[in-house]
């Protein structure tokens, strides 16, 4: 495994420099937060970034995205028929991304690309990508992802992993895609023999940092009834308004709509990021609801998150640790605190 040494002046140029070859990305201020946007020319992606209120899922999976096109008029000869919309998906450099953030991308990957069914909007913007990410050296107040099989330092669904020791950086190469963006930045000067220790130092520290966890030990062994039959529900979900931002927020959350919107004799088929905490996702057309009652769409989103999920995959639980939901909750809903119900 190559570990680099890019000192903080080199890694600005090299950055620029791989944007010769990549569109890059990154984490830029945005209000009062951060937020992942394609960077402009000359634009450096702010690696002393604490958080994105939003996370970069919005890059594979936008939050509306035309799939198909067609037309209705009769005088076209593609009338009626519905065509892929053109699209470029150029070599992508995803610099900064976090770990959990990354883990949440392998997590929906699960979903996005199975033997039966691949969403090619997504696979391919996915494929186009190479994950550069940044290693968090202070984890959040609300940070459990070393209970959610990922962490500060996590390398999973990561190309490179950056490590920002204070002079410099460390960058882990983890892969031939990262290998080729660290030789179009032009990075080349291989770290010293105690790099390999000296990130896993940092790791064991950032981790230790981490007081926040949940247990989901005894939830595999319960049945699907056990746990949507608790009695518990309609407490938990007291406070809930079924506002959806949890939903949105979240890196792992991958629900869509698709709707037809036609102009004249143009139209569009859309992809639109949807929400399991609405009224209208399960509404049936007959006006039968199976989700009627608010308390019944968030028991969905936890069931979803830290049960089904867990069955079907055999890959841990939907939901990495990042700590969105519980800070932008308005109803101090905290998934720790019902996972921790759920799992008693
Ligand atoms: S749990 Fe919180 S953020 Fe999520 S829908 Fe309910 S009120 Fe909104
Ligand atoms: S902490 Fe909340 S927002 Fe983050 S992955 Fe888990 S469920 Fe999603």
């Amino acid at each position: 495994m190559k570990i680099l040494h890019i000192d903080k002046a080199s890694w600005d140029k090299g950055v620029l420099k791989s944007g010769e070859t990549y569109r890059l990305t990154g984490p830029v201020k945005d209000k009062d937060t951060h937020a992942f946007k394609n960077l402009n020319d000359g634009e450096l992606p702010d690696m002393g970034y604490v958080e994105t209120k939003m996370s970069p899922k919005a890059l594979l999976f936008p939050r509306s995205e035309v799939m198909l096109t067609y037309s209705t008029n009769p005088h076209d000869g593609n009338c009626n028929i519905m065509k892929e919309a053109s699209k470029a998906y150029p070599p992508r450099a995803v610099i900064g991304i976090r770990p959990f953030d990354a883990k949440a991308i392998q997590l929906v990957k699960l979903n996005f690309d199975t033997e039966e069914y691949k969403d090619p909007y997504w696979l391919k913007a996915y494929e186009a990508c190479t994950f550069v990410g940044l290693a968090i050296n202070q984890p959040s107040i609300t940070d459990f992802s070393t209970s959610c099989n990922t962490g500060p330092f996590d390398e999973t669904g990561l190309d490179v992993l950056v490590v920002d020791t204070g002079h410099g950086f460390l960058a882990k190469i983890l892969s031939t895609k990262g290998q080729a963006w660290a030789d179009a930045a032009g990075f080349n000067i291989e770290a010293g023999a105690d790099a390999a220790s000296k990130i896993t130092a940092m790791k064991k520290e950032a981790e230790a940092n981490i007081v926040s966890k949940i247990s989901v030990d005894k939830i595999a062994g319960k049945t699907v009834l056990e746990l949507f039959d608790a009695g518990h529900w309609e407490d938990t979900a007291f406070g809930c308004i079924n506002c959806g931002t949890c939903t949105f927020a979240c890196p792992t959350c991958w629900c869509f709509d698709i709707q037809d919107e036609t102009y004249g004799t143009q139209g569009v088929r859309i992809k639109n990021w949807d929400s399991c905490m609405t009224g209208l996702f399960t509404m049936h057309g007959s006006g039968h609801n199976p989700r009627e009652y608010p308390y019944q769409r968030t028991r969905q989103r936890f069931m979803h998150k830290l049960k089904y999920f867990m069955d079907k995959y055999q890959e841990g639980i939907m939901c990495v640790g990042c700590g969105r939901c519980i800070k932008q909750c308005p109803a101090n809903i905290d998934i720790r605190e019902i996972c921790n119900t759920m799992n008693q």
